[in-house]
């Protein structure tokens, strides 16, 4: 497609109604329509989807997107026909639709009405897919949450190594991958697997200005600890994670024994339950959602107040996604992590169980998760490194958003704490 035939900025309107690009989208519409190879790394939130949603819109054929969640898929499917009047405009392509739905999806995109067609990556390996995907014209393939891809990502999701060897079958179709959690080893990982290091890269700061990052030292009295801080921040929403579902559960009861609306969430409650659970946080039937890492992927209420660290997590990745869910609106964010070394010893032997080579990547990714609790530098500065970016502690944005910043003091010492 040639970039002087169309208007992006009146497409924008047309189909979504804003009339500005957020961050680089513009650039990364640009890339993909003019057919190239392009990597786009932005935080959650930055408007990835927009990324390849517009370009599939206004081009000819059908864009395929894989992402790893059949919920996400449906949601964004969904958002995609309300911009429409034309149903086919969007579909899905998964293991539990039935032959005549399928068929319809394939007419659909026969007669050139689908412009995206959302497919798990385990779909894609299906042999008649692919001979049918080959026999109709593709704009190009949109893999999201690529870090999928990569064994060093918070979520290895083994299909998504086959990914390549599936798009190479289709031809020539340019490939877009985008994921918000990029570390330069994911991000190399990423253009490794998908064989396209020539890819026009584009990466947005991850710095998130309005989040304020304090780690305490995790003691016997958390839990007074906890439910004296929500109280200083009532009538705001938050989360609490955990990571036991046993955790999540006494958590939850000791904030409702306290007089704080409080639910929990974990995959040990049934669909029905959790499904609940998230409604009342959503609709602010109770304050706070006391969660494990189950809780929070696709969700998007704006207005939390608090992500509290009950125990920490097993990886930079996971802490800046947990706690990015904070102040999405802009607000204040407020990100608490209590920690102990005892904490990073019981993960250590959750661990001891896996493979050797997992192990290794487990074990090295904690360490940072330490390093992090440890420092005594800008907790911001520290995180954004590990992003690979550079960060001004002096100047940069929200420079002075951390508890070490604020209040300087000498190193945690939580090691020591434990051992006496
Ligand atoms: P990501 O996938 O990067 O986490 P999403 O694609 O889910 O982010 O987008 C996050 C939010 O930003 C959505 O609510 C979306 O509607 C909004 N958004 C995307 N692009 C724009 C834009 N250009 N102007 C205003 N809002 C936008
Ligand atoms: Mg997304």
């Amino acid at each position: 497609m040639n970039l002087d035939e169309i208007d992006i900025h009146k497409e924008l309107k047309k189909y979504f109604g804003f009339s500005q690009f957020k961050g680089l989208q513009e650039q990364v519409i640009k890339s993909i329509i003019t057919k190239h190879n392009t990597f786009v790394i932005m935080p959650t939130g930055g408007g990835k989807s927009l990324c390849y949603q517009l370009p599939a819109l206004i081009q000819n054929g059908t864009a395929i997107v894989v992402s790893p969640l059949i919920a996400l898929m449906k949601n964004q499917v969904d958002a995609i026909r309300s911009l429409s009047s034309e149903n086919g405009i969007a579909h899905v392509l998964n293991s539990s639709l039935t032959k005549t739905e399928i068929s319809q999806v394939k007419k659909d995109i026969t007669s050139g009405i689908t412009k995206l067609l959302y497919v798990a990556p385990e779909s894609l390996t299906k042999e008649e897919y692919v001979e049918f995907l080959q026999s109709v014209p593709i704009s190009f393939v949109a893999i999201d949450e690529a870090h999928c891809i990569s064994e060093w990502g918070h979520d290895f999701r083994p299909e998504y190594r086959n990914l390549r060897h599936i798009i190479k079958q289709l031809g020539d179709v340019p490939v877009i991958g985008l994921t918000a959690t990029a570390t330069p080893k994911v991000q190399e990982d990423i253009l490794k697997n998908l064989d396209m290091s020539d890819a026009t890269t584009f990466k947005a700061s991850f710095n998130r200005p309005n989040l304020f990052y304090e780690v305490r030292t995790k003691t016997k009295n958390i839990e007074a600890d906890i439910i004296r801080f929500i109280k200083q921040h009532k009538g705001k929403s938050g989360i609490i994670y955990c990571l036991s579902r046993k955790k999540v559960e006494e958590i939850a009861e000791v904030l409702q024994v306290n007089g704080i609306s409080a639910v929990p969430y974990h995959a040990g409650l049934d669909a029905k339950t959790r499904a609940k659970h998230q409604d009342m946080f959503l609709m602010e039937d109770v304050e706070v959602v006391v969660a494990t890492i189950a809780f929070g992927m696709g969700i998007d209420k704006p207005d939390v107040r608090f992500v509290i660290h009950h125990d920490i997590p097993k990886s930079l990745e996971s802490y800046y996604q947990e706690t990015g869910r904070a102040g999405r609106d802009g607000g204040e964010g407020h990100c608490l992590a209590y920690y102990s070394y005892k904490d990073v010893e019981k993960l250590e032997k959750f661990m001891s169980g896996k493979p050797v080579a997992e192990q290794e990547i487990g074990f090295a990714l904690l360490q940072e998760v330490v390093a992090y609790a440890e420092t005594s530098m800008s907790r911001r500065k520290f995180l954004l490194h590990y992003f690979g970016e550079e960060f001004d502690s002096e100047t940069g944005e929200g420079a002075d958003m951390d508890d070490n910043v604020r209040n300087p003091k000498s190193k945690v010492e939580a090691k020591d704490q434990v051992k006496t």
